[in-house]
């Protein structure tokens, strides 16, 4: 496991035209080893620098237009280089985190390191305690591999009633969604305006997974260490594995079941 600890103290940001001047907060000194997630992926876009202007004026968008607006982040690499941005342009957004009950160390670890160096709030949402001692006890511990439904069921109660509380009262959000995640995912706008009552943001659609490390890479963003060992999304333990290469973005997502059906229903349109 890289040592994570972080020396605040200890940044002095690169100057770069990707590099934004302020936010020494969300920073790592964490150094790169050949196998780091920064090594092997960062790699920008000959348009990034279109890119990320274009993420940046969304943002602003939807502190400016959308407000009240929030950021939901599971802590992966594309949640913290928006974090980072929100921070940075210092804009109204607060975040928010559906603390599952069955994240990772590594992630709860992050959640901690974000709340304490975010200026921007971190808010938390957990499952109702009952709600989830009853699937348990019902169904078992393993209910979640024996059928899609059951699998449903406990992402239902862990992660969709958490998320109607974090947006309650909210006109738009802001996630991390990129095309190149999935092709259930290609075809994601930049901002979808389909639910009048609640805008979706997608800053970071058209960015590639070497944008996104560019970023983090060029920033210093703390990041979760999940990802050094081969983890390119974020996701509860029991549902989430390394990918080999080769394998898409998100196969390492509930990896038993058929490839169409690989969402939570976080981002599944009504
Ligand atoms: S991802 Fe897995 S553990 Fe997390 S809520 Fe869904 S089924 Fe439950």
């Amino acid at each position: 496991m890289p040592c994570l600890a972080l020396a605040l103290s200890k940044f002095s940001p690169t100057p770069s035209s990707n590099t934004l001047p302020i936010a020494p907060m969300l920073t790592s000194n964490r150094t790169t080893s050949p196998k780091s997630a920064l090594t092997r992926n960062a790699d920008a876009s000959a348009d990034f620098a279109h890119k990320l202007a274009r993420t940046r004026a969304l943002l602003q968008q939807a502190a400016a237009e959308f407000s009240p607006a929030t950021q939901a982040s599971s802590l992966g690499a594309e949640d913290v280089v928006i974090t980072h941005l929100v921070n940075a342009l210092q804009l109204d957004i607060p975040v928010f985190v559906l603390e599952t009950g069955a994240l990772h160390s590594e992630t709860l670890a992050l959640l901690e390191r974000t709340q304490s160096h975010s200026r921007a709030p971190v808010r938390v949402f957990r499952p109702e305690h009952a709600a989830v001692i009853a699937f348990v006890r019902n169904e078992g511990q393993d209910a979640i591999f024996k059928s899609m439904a059951q699998r449903k069921a406990c992402c239902d109660i862990r992660k969709m009633e958490p998320l109607s509380r974090a947006l309650l009262g909210q006109r738009a959000w802001i996630t991390g969604l990129r095309r190149e995640q999935s092709n259930a995912r290609a075809e994601v706008p930049v901002l979808d305006t389909s639910n009048a009552a609640l805008a979706k943001f997608n800053p970071l659609a058209d960015w590639t997974w070497g944008d996104v490390w560019h970023y983090i890479a060029e920033n210093k963003v703390d990041y979760n260490p999940l990802h050094d060992q081969f983890f390119p999304s974020v996701g509860c333990a029991p549902c989430t594995r390394a990918v080999s290469l080769g394998e898409d973005f998100r196969a390492g997502r509930w990896w038993w079941e058929q490839e169409t059906a690989k969402e939570c229903g976080l981002h599944v349109k009504a």
